[in-house]
């Protein structure tokens, strides 16, 4: 049974209770977790502090670079054990799980070459004055996770936080967190010091309000919804925490008339089925321009229909979606987007083999001839893509920009100029021009614009994000007397 990780040692919650885990392609409980409590999350709050000044604060920042390489080789080697458990927790085919892993591997590689990289500076100021400004880390950092990718939204805060010597408690979703249990084991296999990296199962308003609130952290990274983000803010305010919000996205992809459409057509539908559309950068949204709406919406289709949901096992383009609610949700919208009126340009299918209890949708392709729809402003969660005719280039970028959200956007066009101006008009963290969602973009800085959130992961940039700077400024003239 996984058990918690807390100060080097695998445990059980204080109160022996536990939390079933349900697998989506089945809908079968499988195993079960700690059910964690405030009491936990004390602990390992206190181990992850006590880890500061003891073995793990006492490594050189190129010790802990070469513990994170060691952990990414380890990642590497039970690559097919972990895929097989994110598979399994998360309901996603098995492809997209060993993908899921490999960028998990990546991201300790990368931020291992980042940990003795981040310099100071030392700055001119008044004679007779030496200033150098030096890092430092944050301290104990608060992770809370998602169940959409577990292991990569593991992988891209944790792993930052670490390689800058700060000591992490991790408190995942409580729908999907065997890959993050089993990681935090390999990380003590390693050579980890017991409280550097600790994991706290159990729900979200019990483990995850306790820890950012908890009085002795020093950093939040949360990644979720906008809901709970707010909280989470909230609660760092009180305890003037620093917070980097990840939270959900409405992206639009622009395709203008000159754009590659076969090109187009597979990227876009691959981006929001991938995952079952249970991606916070799903392009949910395609505007098309009017004068090639119906014939670029017809070469989507196309792609669309070829779409199929199945098991794990079975690889197909998406699994089930994660629980029952997200099931409600998505077929919520489906239903919603019939009652408005919305044409159903193409579906994809279900396996016929899949079993009759697991939470699979059918990917659906809606039109609509304006952006009013409720399916335009939510995020679904779910494999539904909603297309909408533009005129001009500025009517494309405002229609783009008219959500409360600002995760990522993509233009599709041949002409050089338009895909630059367009580029920097959308409210987006991210913009990709005739591509979408690369290889995982561990390298590259990510955050959200507007209700997405803010502070960035990924990329050089979240090193800064997780530590701080301390200004030493030594007089080194004579003294008068
Ligand atoms: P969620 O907000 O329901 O849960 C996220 C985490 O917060 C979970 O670990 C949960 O247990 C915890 N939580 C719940 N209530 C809490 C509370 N009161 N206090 C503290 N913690 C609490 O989100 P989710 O359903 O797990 O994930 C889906 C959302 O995440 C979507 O909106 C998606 O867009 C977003 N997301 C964003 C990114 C990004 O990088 N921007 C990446 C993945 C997912």
């Amino acid at each position: 049974m996984p058990n918690m990780v807390i100060n080097g040692k695998s445990v059980a919650s204080l109160s022996g209770q536990t939390l079933g885990v349900i697998a989506p392609a089945s809908g079968e409980v499988f195993t079960t977790i700690p059910r964690g409590s405030s009491d936990d999350v004390d602990i390992a709050v206190k181990a992850a502090r006590a880890a500061l000044s003891a073995d793990w604060g006492r490594l050189t920042a190129t010790e802990r670079g070469r513990l994170l390489t060691k952990l990414s080789n380890k990642i590497l080697d039970c690559a097919e054990e972990l895929a097989e458990l994110e598979a399994k927790d998360t309901g996603k085919a098995i492809t997209t799980a060993r993908n899921d892993i490999q960028v998990l591997a990546r991201y300790f590689e990368f931020y291992a070459g980042g940990a003795d990289k981040l310099h100071g500076e030392t700055i001119p100021f008044l004679n007779d004055y030496a200033v150098q400004v030096i890092r430092e880390p944050l301290g104990v950092t608060a992770h809370i996770l998602p169940w959409n990718y577990p292991a990569q939204t593991f992988g891209r805060s944790v792993s930052a936080a670490l390689a800058m010597g700060n000591a992490a408690v991790v408190k995942p979703a409580e729908d999907a967190c065997l890959s993050i249990i089993r990681v935090a084991e390999l990380a003590l296999e390693v050579g980890f010091p017991p409280g550097a990296l600790n994991v706290v199962t159990g729900l979200g308003e019990e483990v995850g309000a306790s820890l950012a609130s908890h009085a002795d952290i020093n950093f939040i990274s949360f990644t979720g919804s906008g809901e709970v983000g707010a909280l989470i803010q909230a609660a760092a305010a009180k305890n003037a925490v620093k917070c980097v919000l990840e939270l959900g996205g409405k992206s639009a992809h622009i395709v203008f008339n000159d754009a590659n459409f076969k090109h187009a057509a597979k990227l876009i539908v691959k981006g929001i089925i991938a995952n079952t559309g249970q991606t916070c950068t799903a392009g949910s949204r395609v505007l098309i321009q009017k004068d090639v709406f119906e014939e670029f919406l017809t070469i989507l289709a196309q792609e669309f229909t070829q779409t199929k949901a199945g098991t794990p096992e079975m690889d197909l383009s998406c699994g089930p979606v994660v629980n029952k609610a997200q099931f409600d949700r998505v077929n919520h919208y489906v239903n919603l987007g019939k009652q408005e009126g919305l044409r159903v340009i193409a579906e994809g299918s279900i396996d016929a083999n899949v079993p009759k209890e697991g939470f699979f949708v059918c990917p659906i392709l809606f039109a609509s001839d304006t952006h009013d729809s409720q399916l335009l402003q939510d995020e679904i969660f779910g494999p539904v893509l909603v297309a909408v005719p533009f005129d001009t280039e500025d009517d494309a970028i405002a229609l783009a920009n008219a959500t409360k959200y600002g995760l990522m956007g993509a233009v599709w066009t041949e002409n050089g100029g338009r895909q630059t101006r367009v580029a920097k008009g959308m409210q987006a963290g991210q913009v990709y021009i005739n591509g979408f969602g690369a290889g995982g973009g561990v390298e590259l800085p990510f955050g959200g614009m507007k209700r997405s959130g803010h502070g960035r992961e990924k990329g050089f940039v979240a090193l800064e994000e997780m530590s701080t700077t301390k200004t030493i400024i030594q007089y080194h003239g004579k003294y008068d007397n």
